[in-house]
């Protein structure tokens, strides 16, 4: 293998730590306060199920005072009749829109009852959603400032390892180096079974692949100016 090519080999798998470090330290970073906007959207999500079932509760108390009033009227008009007091046709008037009106009330009352049920249900539910969001905020809470240590100290270490690797690449590879993997986040491109570099879907010429592969030359792909990875396997 040409010795640029290792040394840019070993400077784009120590990049690819340093890479891998940093995310994991933002998402242990990101752990907290994710968990803390759980809580609270779980918090919100309960005091609207309580809401609607508070509501639903109201309805059903305004329907039974109805039901009540209905049912006195009914009472009023039934003696009426039997005590012959009054307009016998107007008390049956009253009595039979008296029934109707009630039945629409014991129709309602068992809509308002199974619309109950599932609002307590939805409540219980946002009251377990909530427990498990608190439950994770005090795993998240306690573990994360360990972690976050953890994970910095690896960071700073891989970053230190990635500096000393630098330095073994000859001046101007690093230059180039540092520019492609800042402008497109790689520096080198391993070539596919194909021959082409996976990138940019670019084929080098074959017999440039054959000389590089001998170790003669560095070969630098011509859509994407990464440096091309020859080796197979
Ligand atoms: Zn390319």
């Amino acid at each position: 293998m040409h010795p640029d090519l290792e040394a840019i080999r070993a400077l784009d798998a120590e990049d690819e730590q340093v890479r891998n470090l940093a995310a994991a330290l933002a998402k242990a970073q990101a752990l907290e306060p994710d968990a803390t906007a759980k809580v609270a959207a779980a918090k919100a999500a309960l005091a609207a199920a309580q809401a609607a079932l508070d509501a639903v509760r109201a309805a059903e108390r305004a329907s039974k005072r109805d039901t009540e009033q209905y049912e006195q009227r009914r009472t009023g008009a039934i003696r009426a009749l039997e005590m012959g007091q009054g307009d016998p046709a107007a008390a049956e008037r009253q009595l039979a829109q008296v029934t109707v009106i009630l039945d629409d009330l014991e129709t309602r009352q068992l809509e308002l009852m199974e619309e109950a049920e599932l609002k307590v249900a939805t409540l219980a539910k946002a009251k377990q959603v909530l427990a498990d969001a608190e439950t994770a905020l005090a795993a998240a809470q306690s573990a994360a400032p360990g972690q976050v240590r953890a994970l910095a100290e690896q960071h700073h270490v891989a970053l230190a390892r990635r500096t000393a690797v630098a330095q073994t690449l000859r001046a101007e590879i690093l230059n180039h180096y540092e520019l492609v993997y800042l402008r497109k986040g790689r520096a080198l491109s391993k070539l596919d079974r194909s021959g082409a570099c996976p990138r940019c879907n670019t084929y080098p010429a074959a017999a440039m692949v054959a000389e590089a592969r001998r170790g003669v030359t560095l070969l630098v792909c011509g859509g994407c100016h990464r440096w091309l990875d020859v080796t197979v396997g």
